[in-house]
């Protein structure tokens, strides 16, 4: 071959490696870099196999310098920890080091969270063996939970906790649930509690299967009060009616401090039938001035979506659809009271307002906050019923009403 064939030849290998998908980039560029010094297509496959080689020895290599060190004399002194105490530990896959719990494992471990179901080993508290992890020990034959997860390689050995492992979430959850609903509730009297809802992807009270907006993948999301995870979370979450997850605590947190809207959507987060009707009365006993009577403003109702003119109250704008007063203000329209008007009108509801107090009119702002706080009260006693466990922890070990982070955070595991 001549020197231009040569160099033909050479742009021909180029161009051929460039344009096959089968390659991967670096497959790519180390081919291109031998076919630019002239090597032929025999030697660069030659090369290169030689290459894959040298890399794979150097990977082989790299897992066995970190081998796993075998238990050291910490690892056999400590029995369980105060999340599930237990007499094992497992090894975490994932750094090869010895954990109580997957809870543990992320507490202690930064830069990475443990895969719970890749755990393979298992260390007996009892008899200080290394074993394949399973639900027994099989060297000394104790029991290490009444619960074990295969999947999610998880033991609980809490007395009365009905666990389950949700297919559709792929963890562990705390809650009760029967392959067959039927045939429970046949023998038992009992429904299932919790179902895996497939838009919102996560398990909830069956309570919430029809009162419930599906927000796709929700708990994909942090809880925007406090930012932390929720699918993962240890701590009960509740299924707002929009559909949207806040933690228990932190949805208790938000009603305490006279907050009812939910933050992510604005619509309300509990019943407000009641307080809208007090604010009714509020607003039928203290008329307007008559500077307002023609002063008008256009408002958003958070909760069902309607756009409304409506006359201005300073209680508050009720929307004319839904008749709750959970609306977000907008322009002003109609005739609105000049400076002196306003004035004037301010005296006097200032005046209307003084009256009221003195007379102690009895419906007076029958305080909302306080009712709303006690309609929450109520809600929550409901369920309560529901989920005997909810309460339980204080430590965030719940589940809230809807079951399903909570056992995540259950069990450990990362659910992924
Ligand atoms: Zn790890
Ligand atoms: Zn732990
Ligand atoms: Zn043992
Ligand atoms: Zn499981
Ligand atoms: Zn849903
Ligand atoms: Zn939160
Ligand atoms: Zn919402
Ligand atoms: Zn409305």
């Amino acid at each position: 071959m001549d020197s231009e064939a040569i160099e033909r030849e050479k742009r021909r290998l180029i161009r051929q490696t460039q344009t096959d998908q089968s390659l991967t980039g670096s497959q790519k560029a180390f081919r291109t870099r031998l076919f630019m010094s002239g090597q032929n297509y025999e030697e660069v496959l030659k090369h290169e196999e030689t290459e894959m080689a040298r890399q794979q020895r150097e990977k082989e290599e790299a897992e066995k310098k970190r081998e796993w060190l075998p238990p050291t004399e910490k690892d056999n002194e400590e029995m369980g920890c105060s999340h599930y105490p237990l007499g094992l530990k497992v090894r975490a896959a994932c750094c090869g080091q010895f954990f109580p719990c997957r809870v543990c494992h992320d507490e202690t471990v930064t830069d990475h969270k443990i895969d719970r179901h890749a755990v393979t080993e298992m260390l007996c508290m009892h008899c200080n063996k290394l074993q394949p992890v399973a639900k027994d020990c099989k060297y000394c034959g104790k029991d290490l939970g009444r619960y074990y997860c295969d999947i999610c390689k998880f033991h609980d050995d809490t007395p009365n906790r009905d666990i389950f492992h949700c297919a559709d979430c792929g963890i562990c959850r705390r809650g009760e649930r029967n392959f067959c609903e039927h045939l429970l509730t046949l023998f038992t009297g009992k429904t299932d509690e919790y179902f895996h809802c497939q838009v919102c992807n996560m398990c909830m009270s069956v309570s919430k299967r029809g009162g419930h907006t599906c927000v796709p993948n929700t708990m994909k999301n942090d809880c925007v009060v406090c930012g932390l995870d929720l699918f993962q979370s240890r701590a009960a979450v509740e299924v707002l009616s929009c559909g949207h997850l806040l933690h228990s605590k932190c949805f208790k947190q938000m009603i305490n401090s006279y907050h009812f809207a939910c933050p992510i959507c604005k619509k309300s987060m509990m019943d407000m039938s009641r307080a809208w009707r007090t604010m009714d009365l509020e607003v039928a006993s203290q008329p307007m001035p008559r500077e307002f009577v023609d002063a008008k403003q256009k408002m958003l109702c958070n909760d069902c979506g309607e756009k409304a003119e409506v006359n201005f109250h300073f209680v508050g704008l009720k929307c004319p659809k839904c008749n709750g007063y959970n609306t977000s203000a907008l322009e002003r329209t109609g005739r609105w009271p000049t400076q002196e008007e306003m004035i004037s009108a301010s005296e006097q509801i200032t005046a209307m307002r003084m009256r009221r107090r003195a007379e102690a009119v009895p419906v007076e702002v029958t305080n909302i906050e306080t009712m709303l706080l006690q309609d929450a009260e109520a809600q929550e006693e409901l369920n309560d019923d529901e989920m005997q466990d909810e309460e339980e922890d204080e430590d965030g070990e719940m589940i809230a009403w809807s079951p399903s982070d909570e056992e995540s955070d259950e069990d450990d595991s990362t659910a992924n």
